[in-house]
């Protein structure tokens, strides 16, 4: 246990996970799984550490290797191949390859790409409590909610695109003359994928789903920060028996690593993940080389609207869930927390006292909180504080950093919060909450709207039509109405505005990679 953290049981942090209606709807619905949960490795051996490219486990061409560090204490936990612009290109072309027409990939009836992926879904399924080990030990999220939330969201990622396989088809369409038109959905190609450390065995998830469901090949760059969980599902989806160079994994860095995949010129897709910072060159990068296609998925500053006949105790464990939950950590979570004038007072201190009771400490003990990703991440978070006390934000707990070994901050609540102030702007991704007043509705509307960013928003209240007004005015790619972070692999999820271009999960996503193939065909004679 960290110091100045106290110790809960399994069985009260589960149960509070659980007990609020609101909450993250997978902590739910596995709460069988949850006590089935076999104790984590808190030691997991690392097996792979290699790039991973035509199914084979690969030192980087350079022979550089990168340390990643376990956030919860500082340390190094390995050596991880450093892939750059030579082993994308080595990665790329074992990718062609494996797409060339008449592969066994290419051969692959598309009702088998799906049992391929309920098999990868099986055998994660399988090695769950260890995945779940090394996802904490690497991101520092605490054990039992990668296993129970994490990990289950990606097994159902898996075998719900494993469903969409061989379901996803073109059109019969009567032009007019005398032919036959049809449309084909074919796969785009080589996809580079890039990802965060927030989320990545479940962004890895989303990305591979559909896009190996639809015939691609995939080149994915994993964060510098987390990049062995990944590893190890490679190896899975060897072992499921997708062909060599289907699926390829370059660990290493962004401005190398990354950049290559961006600006290759034989990559047909760049689906990226991470900060609006990098999601701007993205785009620039690809249109630089091949004007290959571009998906994004980037930040927010989701509001989270609290309306004052909302059941209170509710509404405080929905606001804590959908800001505190993965220490912080999540693109959609609700940063700016809008409560109505006449129940602002109590909702403050009834949100400090949840902050006051979360439980941060070793993520493999029974904690709500574990670490920031890294030492980089945790000073941002503490610079932000300093922005918000000197911008003139009441700071009403937390505000520090926890203990001096690994990347913990407390649990922060600020209240009078201002729009224009950059606790109110700005993402922070780490344990802040930020509380604001409004008075009435249309007022309210605007000022959550006044945002560069446009991912999620939340809406807490009885009243259908207050909520169907305000769900339908937010420019936000989900609004999530009386819960928060309720994923699901069948609904898309994606941004307005800076937050991105394109959507990820569900049938939507489908479509971002295949492109649409119309075959017209003169026939003989008109039918009569
Ligand atoms: P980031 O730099 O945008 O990282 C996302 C991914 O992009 C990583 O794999 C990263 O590689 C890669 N990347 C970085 N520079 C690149 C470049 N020039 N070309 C191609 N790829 C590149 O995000 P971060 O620095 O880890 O985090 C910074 C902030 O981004 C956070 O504070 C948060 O606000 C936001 N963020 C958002 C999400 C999200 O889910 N939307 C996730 C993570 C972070 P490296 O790992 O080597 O940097
Ligand atoms: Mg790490």
């Amino acid at each position: 246990m960290h110091p100045g953290c106290r110790p809960v049981k399994m069985s009260a942090v589960v149960q509070r996970l659980l007990k609020a209606r609101t909450v993250f709807n997978a902590l739910k619905q596995h709460r069988a799984c949850m006590s089935a949960a076999p104790d984590p490795i808190r030691q997991p051996d690392i097996k792979y550490a290699k790039l991973f490219i035509n199914n084979e486990f690969v030192d980087a061409a350079s022979g550089r290797t990168f340390q990643t560090i376990n956030p919860a204490t500082g340390e190094a936990i390995c050596d991880v191949a450093e892939g750059d612009k030579a082993d994308v290109d080595r990665a790329v072309n074992a990718a062609r390859e494996a797409f060339r027409l008449g592969s066994p990939w290419r051969r692959l009836d598309a009702s088998e790409r799906g049992r391929l992926l309920n098999r990868l879904a099986d055998l994660i399924e399988r090695d769950a409590g260890y995945i779940a080990s090394l996802e904490t030990l690497d991101n520092g999220k605490p054990y039992q909610v990668a296993f129970a939330a994490d990990l289950q969201l990606v097994q159902k990622c898996y075998r719900y695109y494993a469903g969409w396989a061989n379901k996803y088809h073109g059109k019969t369409i009567p032009i007019d003359g005398d032919f036959f038109t049809y449309t084909r959905h074919e796969p785009v190609g080589v996809c580079g994928q890039i990802i965060p450390w927030n989320f990545p065995l479940l962004m890895q998830a989303w990305k591979l789903g559909p896009a190996l469901a639809m015939g691609n090949v995939v080149v994915m760059k994993t964060a510098e920060q987390t990049p062995l969980s990944a590893l190890y599902v490679a190896q899975l989806a060897k072992e499921a028996g997708f062909p060599p160079g289907v699926i390829n994994i370059v660990s290493g860095f962004g401005p190398t690593a990354g950049a290559a995949i961006a600006e290759h010129m034989d990559v047909d897709k760049v689906a990226f993940t991470g900060s609006t910072e990098v999601g701007k060159l993205i785009p620039q990068m690809a249109g630089r080389s091949n004007l290959k296609r571009v998906t994004l998925e980037l930040g927010g500053k989701s509001p989270n609207i609290i309306l004052a006949d909302a059941n209170m105790a509710e509404a405080v464990e929905q606001a804590h869930f959908s800001l505190f939950f993965n220490q912080g950590q999540c693109c959609c979570a609700g940063t700016r927390t809008f409560v109505e004038e006449k129940v602002y007072d109590e909702f403050v201190e009834r949100s400090v006292e949840r902050a006051k009771n979360r439980t941060v400490g070793n993520p493999f003990d029974n904690v709500e909180q574990g670490p920031q990703v890294d030492e980089e991440q945790m000073g941002k978070i503490l610079s932000l504080i300093d922005s918000g006390r000197k911008e003139g934000a009441t700071l009403c707990v937390g505000g520090n950093r926890v203990g001096d070994r690994g990347y913990f901050v407390e649990p922060t609540v600020f209240k009078d919060v201002k729009d224009n102030m950059k606790i109110a702007r700005e993402e922070i991704f780490g344990p802040v909450m930020q509380i604001l007043k409004f008075k009435n509705v249309d007022e309210l509307i605007e000022r959550a709207n006044d945002s560069e960013y446009g991912l999620a928003a939340g809406v807490m209240s009885q009243d259908i039509d207050r909520v169907m007004y305000i769900a339908n005015s937010l420019r936000a790619g989900t609004v999530w109405v009386n819960c928060f972070d309720v994923f699901d692999a069948g609904a898309p999820f994606g941004g307005y505005k800076m937050s991105g271009n394109g959507r990820e999960l569900g049938e939507y996503s489908l479509e971002l990679y295949t492109e649409v193939k119309t075959v017209t065909m003169k026939l003989l004679q008109k039918n009569s």
